[in-house]
């Protein structure tokens, strides 16, 4: 699904209005949600999640795996959904993952770890994500 960007908020002030408190403070103000509190952590549905900002795909619910981390978990985003960003907050080096279209935090990336072959881990918040239900994965 393409976005159309020329609709999207161009300030904080306007995503603030569109989005609810938690979702604003998650996606606009790089926020966490608190681990084994978001609803899509357990989710088994297949569909595509999309930005609950701006409604990019992002992520595919093939590509989900139990991470048991308390947070939804991807191995692998939908090719050009993702911007990353070198996180240097709480005195670790992360890789943020936002989203290429709206710019919103999603969550971070962290790589090596070995739970699936393809060896990532995308630990995304799930107040940033809408779940679009879907046989097309
Ligand atoms: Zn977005």
């Amino acid at each position: 699904m393409a976005v159309d960007k020329s609709s999207l908020p161009s300030t904080e002030e306007e995503w603030r209005v569109r989005l609810s408190p938690e979702e604003f403070r998650v996606l606009r103000e790089a926020g966490t949600e608190r681990p084994w509190t978001g609803e899509y952590v357990d989710t088994k549905t297949p569909g595509l999640y999309h930005c609950r900002a701006c409604g990019a795909e992002l992520f595919s619910s093939a590509t989900k795996f139990d991470s048991h981390c308390g947070w939804p978990s991807f191995d692998e985003a939908i090719p050009g959904a993702i911007r990353y960003l070198e996180d240097r907050s709480h005195g670790m080096l992360r890789t943020e993952v936002r989203c290429a279209t709206c710019d919103s935090h999603l969550g971070h990336r962290f790589d090596g770890e070995g739970f699936t072959p393809k060896n990532a881990r995308y630990c995304i918040n799930s107040v940033s994500m809408t779940l679009e239900p879907t046989d097309r994965v």
